[in-house]
């Protein structure tokens, strides 16, 4: 069994971005920057959002964080995000997900400008991506395809089952590994699907982005799959000084042994997802400067 090492293939694309970022600012352009928008106290998203700030200057970008308070209104999220989209010093913009549940998350992603969209949410990036002209795709998939890409790990003719129909990972996941190039034969479930192992078990690649601790156990893994366990879950444990761990939709313990790769939780599918945040904010600035 192979352990997918999102660290490993992360840091490779953080040389990359690095080594690209060096070579725009002496062209005479200045730093990528992206504005990362936080609204309330969430513990996970305000980690989240340090770890982009972190992998900013790992890359030579800047960024700048707005923390606003968990009470804001949709408008004044909406003003930030108009003022933001008019800074033209701001080549990236990224709303943490998920916003308290009075704020329309709909409305906010698509008020962010296109060209801005490093997460890939707004319509016009979904939909050049179905057109098979993809600007800026959303993080975690595209990462997934890095790391399938780094792993040599085909897709052309497989089965690829993706467990989970979001529009920030199962679509757009479903839309890259069905593209041409790309030639797996993609299956979506969610939660109404009917008996789930029977499909998954035909999955010789199995995305898993579900958001329920290891819910995917030994019982509906074919032998020889490529797991990809994109859910990250806290649960509780006594003995962490937090009194929580990681553990993804994956139960690795039994699947881990039945199948030809797998990625970790924590050290898989997350530290791609950052990583690849900043290869779009390089692309979006890259744009922005031809435009
Ligand atoms: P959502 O809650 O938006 O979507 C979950 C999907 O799973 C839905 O389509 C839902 O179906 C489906 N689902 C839920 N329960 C079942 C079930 N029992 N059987 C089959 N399908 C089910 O989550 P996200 O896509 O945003 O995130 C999924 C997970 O990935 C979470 O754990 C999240 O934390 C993690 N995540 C990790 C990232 C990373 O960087 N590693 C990035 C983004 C997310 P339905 O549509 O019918 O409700």
């Amino acid at each position: 069994m192979l352990l997918l090492s999102g660290k490993e293939v992360a840091s490779h694309l953080y040389e990359q971005v690095t080594q690209q970022t060096k070579a725009f600012i002496a062209m005479g352009n200045p730093a990528p920057t992206l504005a990362v928008v936080l609204v309330g106290d969430d513990p996970a998203s305000a980690t989240y959002v340090a770890n982009k700030a972190k992998a900013c200057e790992q890359v030579g970008f800047r960024h700048i964080d707005y923390h606003l308070p968990s009470d804001s209104s949709l408008e004044q999220v909406l003003d930030l995000v108009t003022r933001l989209n008019a800074d033209s010093t701001v080549n990236g913009i990224l709303v943490q997900l998920p916003l308290p549940d009075h704020i329309d998350s709909f409305r906010v992603t698509q008020a962010i400008d296109p060209i801005k969209d490093v997460d890939g949410l707004h319509q016009n990036n979904l939909g050049a991506l179905l057109v098979e002209r993809p600007f800026l795709v959303s993080c975690t998939p595209l990462g997934i395809l890095h790391l399938l890409d780094y792993y040599n790990l085909p897709t052309s003719g497989k089965n690829a089952v993706i467990i989970g129909r979001s529009t920030i990972v199962g679509k757009p996941m479903a839309a890259l590994l069905a593209q041409k190039g790309r030639d797996a034969t993609v299956t979506m479930c969610h939660s109404k699907t009917k008996d789930l192992a029977s499909i998954t078990k035909t999955a010789d690649i199995l995305v898993a982005a579900i958001g329920k601790p290891r819910a995917i156990d030994a019982s509906m893994v074919k032998k020889e799959a490529v797991v990809i366990d994109v859910g990250i879950n806290r649960i509780a444990d006594s003995s962490k000084k937090s009194g929580f761990r990681l553990v993804g939709d994956v139960d690795f313990e039994q699947v881990s042994p039945l199948c030809s790769a797998i990625t970790p939780v924590p050290g898989g599918v997350g530290l791609l997802t950052v990583a690849t945040l900043m290869g779009n904010t390089l692309l979006a600035a890259k744009q922005q400067r031809r435009s």
